[in-house]
Formats: C-alpha cells, sequence, structure tokens
C-alpha cells in the first residue's frame, strides 16, 4: 500500500524534516507513526497522502509513484484512495453533519440524494446516525471527530491517515475515537495514526519510532 525509499525532504530555508527514510506498509495494516513534536510525523503523512513529493528519493502509493503523477492524477488518487482525520476535524461550521459526511464525495461525480445516502450509511457506521441534523457547534469534540471520520470513510478509501486523531479530545473520547479506528481497520482498512502519545500508540499494531527525521525502530 505505502513504500517510502530513501525519502528525504528538506522545506524551503534547508530544515531537513525526513533523511533517508524507507518504509513498507502492507494493506491491512493499523500503524502508529510515534514521536516528539517536531520529528517530522506530519512531514511523513503529508508524503503518504500525496499532498506533498519527496525532495529525494521515491513515494509510491498504492501502486503509484507520485513523482510520476501529474497535480490532476495526484488529486484523483487522494480523492479516491486516501481519506484524512485531523487534530482539529476541519468541519464546516453551520453545515448538518450529514452533509459534512456528503459532502466528502463532491468530487466522486455522484448526485446529492445519493451522497446523502452514502453519508447517512457512515454516520450510522461511526455511531451517529441519531445526529444527523446537528451542526459541529452542537457536536462534542469526540462526535466532531466521529463526524470527521465518517467523511474521511464515506468513499470507502482503501488508506486512512490520521493525524493527532485524539489530540483536541479528552481521554475517553479519545479511546473511544481509537477502538472507531481499529473497528474500520477490521473492516480491512489500512490505516496510518500519527501520534505522540504513548498510551495510544501501544495500542496498535505497529509502531514506527521517528526521531530528527529518521525511523530509529
Ligand atoms: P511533527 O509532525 O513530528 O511535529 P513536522 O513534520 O511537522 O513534525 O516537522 C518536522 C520539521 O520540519 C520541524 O523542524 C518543522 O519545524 C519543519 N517544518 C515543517 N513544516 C515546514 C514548512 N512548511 N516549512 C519549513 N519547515 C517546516
Amino acid at each position: 500500500m505505502i513504500t517510502l525509499e530513501r525519502v528525504g525532504k528538506v522545506y524551503p530555508g534547508g530544515v531537513e524534516a525526513l533523511r533517508e527514510v524507507s518504509l513498507t506498509i502492507d494493506p491491512g495494516e493499523l500503524v502508529g507513526v510515534v514521536g516528539p513534536s517536531g520529528s517530522g510525523k506530519s512531514t511523513m503523512l503529508h508524503l503518504i497522502g500525496a499532498l506533498a513529493l519527496p525532495t529525494t528519493g521515491t513515494v509510491t502509493i498504492a501502486g503509484n509513484d507520485l513523482s510520476q503523477l501529474s497535480d490532476n492524477r495526484l488529486a484523483a488518487l487522494r480523492g479516491r484512495t486516501i481519506g484524512f482525520v485531523f487534530q482539529q476535524f476541519h468541519l464546516a461550521g453551520g453545515v448538518p453533519a450529514l452533509d459534512n459526511v456528503a459532502n466528502g464525495l463532491l468530487y466522486a461525480g455522484i448526485g446529492l440524494r445519493e451522497r446523502r445516502r452514502r453519508a447517512g450509511n457512515a454516520l450510522e457506521r461511526v455511531g451517529m446516525g441519531h445526529r444527523l441534523t446537528h451542526r459541529p457547534h452542537q457536536l462534542s469534540g469526540g462526535e466532531k471527530q466521529r463526524v470527521a471520520i465518517a467523511r474521511a470513510v464515506v468513499g470507502d478509501p482503501k488508506l486512512l491517515l490520521a493525524d493527532e486523531p485524539t489530540g483536541n479530545l479528552d481521554s475517553a473520547s479519545g479511546a473511544e475515537v481509537m477502538e472507531l479506528l481499529r473497528e474500520l481497520h477490521s473492516g480491512g482498512t489500512t490505516i496510518v495514526v500519527i501520534t505522540h502519545d504513548r498510551d495510544i500508540a501501544a495500542g496498535l499494531h505497529r509502531r514506527v519510532y521517528v526521531r530528527d527525521g529518521r525511523v530509529t525502530a
């Protein structure tokens, strides 16, 4: 599903965020990327999510070498193959949960009625079937993250990337969100979770430790 071969990422200004990172993640894995702030975790997730290109080395996602893809093909890969979950939820304010999720299918060429039907199913799947008309400000942090996860999986992506998904949640809500990710993983989705929380990391099948831009274990 994911191959990084001797990947380096240098930001303008010369910050070496990743150095010589090689890593393979197979379909169906549930992997944590663990490391302190500034170690390069988000940079790695941006590369895996086809949101950025490496400075050196090769990133291959679902059989696609990112450096060989046009901007349109990169966007299509992100839209069809990858779902994203962020610490800050990134839900549209004032928009009901159902439409926040349905909008995750805006670029899939599906009509509104079908988008909403699939969104309803995705919200059921994350235990939010009773909150379809709630707007983000009417939801708890844990509920917002469930809606964000429903939006990420409504298009049935093969790969789900979560950047500190429990970072803004109390520990009980965080544990529920991790349980939900484990359920999605049981359903066959490959999942990569970034975390600096060692307790969260301990519950994941495989952990990749990053420090100063290198994989250390
Ligand atoms: P983490 O997610 O582990 O906190 P990041 O991948 O965000 O780490 O950052 C790794 C390093 O790259 C840090 O030193 C950070 O300051 C730097 N960095 C991240 N993004 C940028 C950017 N857009 N421009 C310049 N430097 C950046």
